[in-house]
């Protein structure tokens, strides 16, 4: 999609600190950290978010976990633990329209309520 950022952080139009990159996903840094470590799994193609996610894309979010975990050890954060979110919509607070998982770790964090 043109408009998306995450499109063009994937295609290299937009400058990102990648840390993990296949033909499925891109993992870049967030920009507005939340935690030490702040990681978003994306997928290299476009989908709105979960509501949109069709049958055919359970093996990418899959592999969106299996990199996520993959990472989480890179990131020396594993054994002390570590959250995986994926916001969507308004309530949940989803501000770029592009499906992605949040990873974060590297102190303790708050319960969610
Ligand atoms: P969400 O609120 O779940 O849609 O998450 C979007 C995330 O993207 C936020 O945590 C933002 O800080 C992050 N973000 C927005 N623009 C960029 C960017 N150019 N590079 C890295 N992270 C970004």
């Amino acid at each position: 999609m043109s408009d998306c950022i995450f499109c063009k952080i994937i295609k290299g139009d937009i400058p990102s600190t990648n840390v993990f990159r296949d033909e499925q996903v891109t993992a870049f840094r967030d920009i507005h950290p939340a935690a030490p470590t702040h990681i978003l799994i994306v997928p290299n193609k476009h989908i709105d978010g979960v509501d949109t996610l069709a049958g055919e894309d359970e093996p990418l979010i899959g592999h969106l976990f299996s990199v996520a975990k993959q990472l989480a050890v890179q990131e020396g954060i594993a054994e002390k633990g570590y959250r995986l979110i994926i916001n969507t919509g308004e309530h949940a607070g989803q501000t770029v329209n592009h499906v992605h998982l949040h990873l974060l770790g590297g102190k303790p964090m708050q319960l969610m309520g």
